[in-house]
């Protein structure tokens, strides 16, 4: 996952592969709630690993569930179904009607945190309502912006008791145990806000319908109904057979238990697929962008995604459970679309419809606006920002696409749909680049998202961006590019660590590092099988971390890199790095032969005397005995090989641009090599 502050898309040309998805939030969360509800142990297989996932099974360890990872699926041992005997509340009327009770129970009390996880916020609320028990429910500042009134209502009238800690309709909340139930009239649920309102009754009511039917009754017209389909198809799954009349009566019958599957499989997510769909309809495809894990047979609402994809012009073939998709009609044909019932990936829609043939109107989409962020006025304006003319209705959106795109910093309100819809916006022909702001809300649902992405998108080498930090021996290169790396999310190479494994093996296969042996070492450095993995190194297979960095290994990565045969010999391995989103390379000729393109070269300048007392300091810390003057000999000596070198000696490219970090601090120069780079790339 890319924890950076921001993520620069250099402009992407082509997709094609495939792609294994994550799980379905959707159909996760439900299926972590039942299995809670349920008796006996339900493994989970394919369960999403992402933020929402982890509040739902932090709160319901929290409330004394057990939960098991155990190698790819979590096994989660549920309470049986039967609310808490209700102590009668101080001064107030009888226990409720079905106090079954008996098997392991949930805590009678507990704070749960529920980050921004409407699918974990609203379900909990319904469940714990009617559980019975002293429950606290809260999240971050957004999901007390969302309204959770309509339930609270519907749950009140039954006879629950929660009050708002905040503002009245919105988290937080307090949950005390419920008075008498009120079972035998219909329960009225508001369906035109949020059609978790009815999914998390829908969920928690069975815990209640022991003697008797319950009945919901839905007021307004229902919205989003695919999701109301999973959440159906999940109780099937869990043993309760919801009766529906229409989409405005529900029945949950008398006698109705949660019984758990024993083990389930979780769909991928058809949200998540549809960047992918739209990528294959927008990207010019040499072979076709397949996406595994959801299909024509999906059970989620948003897999109709597909259909308008196919209406704006993708060809999109599918099995069951995976989809392939090729660019077909190219510019994309302009749609006119009721997007009710795919509310989410509506937002991929809008995005794809930068690259339409005319304006494209989304419309029926006001649930938008109580999402992560209020999605229309998000969506409005980081269009804008790329060129778009863009008309913001209270339930619509109209998106004319950019005549002149314009390079932009998309700003992602916290919205894990925003970020990945909008790294798409990188296929734009004008070529612009695109910078996704906070990366790391894709973690709501899809924390590989952008690795994802780049495995199937290409671009022609010269875009994907590379700085260059060259110098002299012990100048704090290493540190100052991966540190710049790590800032930017870039790949990071180390050259000289080439050369140390390279002197590494010649000598330890007892060849002696002259001329003499030079074809024979460059026939073994090409063929050597390096592996960089978290901060270790590996040579077929053997970790040479330490033994690479010794000062004996320096000096012999110093001679074998005087050898040009040697040196050819890695340059392909060298410019393999090179790969989206982008590289940091540190070495001695990374500027003037490697990346001669490189948009920003830095050469570090510190005097062999501050380079001399810096390695002192340094290995005198790690308890190493050395003398300075001995130190600098060395380096003077390495400086002068590497300089006087018949091929790439050390100099600074011409265009590269000179630092002097002796005095600085590593944050210092790290924070003028970004300025610099900043300048290069100004998203004004
Ligand atoms: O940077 P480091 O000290 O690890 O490099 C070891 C040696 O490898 C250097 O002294 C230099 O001779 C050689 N080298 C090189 N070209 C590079 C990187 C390192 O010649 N790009």
């Amino acid at each position: 996952m890319f924890t950076t502050a921001f993520l620069d898309l250099a402009p992407l040309e082509e997709a094609g592969g495939t792609v294994v998805l994550p799980g379905s939030k959707s159909i996760s969360n439900r299926v972590l709630l039942l299995a809670a509800l349920s008796g006996g142990t339900t493994v989970v297989h394919d369960l999403l690993d992402s933020d929402d996932t982890r509040v739902m099974l932090d709160a319901l360890r929290a409330l004394g569930c057990s939960v098991v990872h155990r190698e790819a699926a979590v096994e989660i041992t549920g309470i049986g179904g039967r609310p808490h005997p209700n102590p009668p509340p101080e001064g107030e009327g009888a226990p409720s009607p079905s106090p079954a009770g008996g098997g392991p129970g949930w805590g009678r009390s507990a704070r749960l945190f529920l980050g921004n996880a409407g699918t974990a916020m609203r379900p909990l609320t319904a469940a714990l309502a009617l559980m019975g028990g002293e429950f606290e429910m809260s999240g971050v500042a957004r999901m007390h912006e969302r309204p959770i009134g309509d339930l609270v209502d519907a749950l009140r009238r039954l006879g629950c008791r929660i009050d708002y800690l905040g503002n009245e309709g919105y988290p937080p909340l307090k949950i005390h145990p419920a008075t008498a139930l009120q079972l035998d009239a219909p329960i009225p649920v508001r369906g035109d806000v949020s059609s978790q309102f009815l999914t998390a009754l829908l969920m928690a009511l069975p815990l209640v319908a022991t003697t008797q039917d319950v009945v919901i009754e839905v007021v307004g017209d229902l919205i989003s109904k695919p999701y109301i389909e999973i959440t159906l198809n999940m109780l099937q799954r869990f043993g309760i057979a919801v009766k529906r009349d229409g989409w405005q009566r529900f029945t949950i019958p008398a006698g109705s238990r949660y019984r758990s599957p024993g083990e389930i499989h979780i769909e991928a997510d058809a949200s998540s697929a549809s960047y992918f769909v739209a990528l294959g309809a927008l990207a010019a495809t040499t072979d076709p962008l397949r996406i595994e894990g959801v299909g024509a047979g999906s059970i989620q609402g948003d897999i109709r995604f597909v259909d308008a994809a196919r209406q704006m012009g993708a060809t999109v073939t599918s099995g069951a459970n995976w989809l392939e998709v090729t660019r077909g009609a190219w510019p994309l044909r302009a749609i006119d679309l009721d997007c009710n019932h795919i509310p989410d990936a509506a937002m991929t829609l809008a995005v794809m419809a930068l690259f339409a043939d005319g304006p494209s109107t989304l419309r029926n989409i006001a649930s938008w606006r109580v999402k992560e962020t209020d999605r229309l006025a998000a969506m409005a304006t980081e269009l804008r920002k790329l060129g778009a003319q863009v008309e913001e209705g209270a339930d619509f959106l109209r998106v004319t696409p950019p005549t002149n795109w314009r390079a932009a910093s998309i700003h992602t309100y916290d919205d894990h749909r925003m970020a990945m819809c909008f790294a798409l916006a990188a296929f734009n022909p004008a070529g612009v680049r695109v910078r996704i702001e906070d990366p790391r809300c894709v973690g709501k649902t899809f924390p590989d998202y952008f690795e994802t992405l780049f495995s199937v998108s290409r671009t022609s080498t010269p875009h994907v961006p590379v700085i260059c930090v060259d110098g002299p021996t012990a100048s704090g290169k290493g540190t100052l590019a991966s540190e710049v790396a790590r800032r930017l999310g870039y790949h990071y190479l180390d050259s000289g660590a080439l050369y140390r494994i390279a002197g590494l093996a010649a000598t330890r296969a007892g060849l002696a590092l002259d001329v003499a042996h030079e074809h024979t070492i460059a026939r073994m450095a090409e063929a050597l099988d390096i592996v960089f993995t978290e901060g270790r190194v590996l040579l077929h297979g053997q970790d040479v971390t330490e033994a690479i960095r010794t000062e004996e290994a320096g000096m012999n990565a110093s001679r074998v890199s005087a050898l040009p045969a040697v040196r050819s010999a890695l340059v392909a391995l060298q410019q393999g790095f090179r790969r989206l989103p982008g590289l940091v390379a540190d070495g001695r000729d990374m500027g003037t032969v490697i990346f001669p393109d490189a948009p920003l070269k830095v050469y570090l300048t510190a005097s062999a005397a501050q380079r001399a007392e810096r390695r002192h300091k340094q290995l005198i810390s790690k308890g190493i005995s050395a003398t300075l003057p001995g130190l600098r000999a060395d380096l003077e000596a390495r400086d002068a090989r590497d300089s006087n070198r018949a091929v790439a000696p050390l100099k600074p490219a011409g265009d590269a641009l000179l630092l002097d970090n002796s005095g600085q601090t590593v944050e210092e120069s790290v924070a003028q090599v970004l300025r610099w780079w900043e300048e290069k790339r100004s998203f004004s």
